[in-house]
């Protein structure tokens, strides 16, 4: 077995036995290979072993690669994840072009993917973009998600800004990134902060939002992650090894 293939199965068995410890079913947990920075031929390796949900960050880089796949008879049977910081203009690169957008954490960017949302729902009737609002759990300004405060006014924007765009967009949980430092048992309470968040945000129904998610858990903490109720995880490192860097 090649190596990549290795550290897949290993680490298919490791999840099996985080869901064990925690009592739930390996089906209940997807794992996304995180893919960024990784080359196209490292995907059409994972594609070869099995793995069909693939993780990027950047949308051009998503296309490039999914330009470069296309010949691969595998490569129409992968799923792409949106998982970076998305800007508003890029997001005619990745609506209708993803599987699930975890990263969106602010109206103006509900707003533009609600308007390319609609727009292919023009020529593709029943086409509904799926996304995951991410929140800072650690409320750290700087960084990227909504802030936990503001997540109810998010989701009502959210289910107000589908219902315009004929129920182009769907909103199917939360997603976060915990601060890296402190190791996998640091992460915890930050996971246990978003699944308190869906669980609180659940109580209000809103069309277009079903907080059915929670996208935690990488290489570090995903074990944790799934103690804590994660049903999608996003590990790239565990899976491809190091990555270079970004330019
Ligand atoms: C890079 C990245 C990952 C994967 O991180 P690893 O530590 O390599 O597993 C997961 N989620 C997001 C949002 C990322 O940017």
């Amino acid at each position: 077995m090649a190596a990549l293939a290795e550290r897949l199965a290993a680490l298919t068995a490791a999840i099996a036995e985080a869901c064990a410890r925690a009592g739930r079913e390996p089906a209940e947990v997807q794992l996304i290979a995180v893919s960024k920075l990784q080359p196209a031929a490292a995907v059409a390796e994972a594609l070869a072993a099995g793995q069909r949900d693939f993780g990027e960050n950047y949308a051009q880089e998503l296309r490039d690669k999914r330009r470069e796949l296309a010949p691969d008879p595998l490569a129409a049977a992968a799923r792409w994840h949106f998982i970076g910081p998305l800007q508003r203009n890029k997001a005619h690169l990745v609506v209708g072009q993803t599987c699930l957008i975890h990263s969106v954490d602010s109206l103006a960017l509900v707003q533009a993917l609600a308007a390319r949302a609609q727009r292919l729902r023009e020529t593709s009737p029943g086409f509904v973009q799926d996304c995951l609002i991410q929140v800072s759990v650690a409320g750290e300004a700087q960084k990227a998600g909504c802030d936990p405060a503001e997540l109810p006014q998010l989701l009502d924007d959210f289910a107000a800004q589908a219902a315009a765009a004929d129920g182009a967009l769907r909103c199917r949980g939360l997603m976060c990134i915990p601060p890296a430092e402190g190791g996998a048992e640091a992460a915890r309470p930050h996971f246990q902060r978003l699944r308190a968040l869906r669980d609180a945000a659940r109580v209000t129904q809103r069309p277009h939002v079903d907080l059915l998610h929670l996208s935690m858990g990488m290489s570090q903490d995903y074990a944790v992650a799934i103690a804590e109720g994660a049903t999608l995880v996003r590990v790239g490192t565990a899976i491809f090894g190091a990555r270079p860097a970004h330019a």
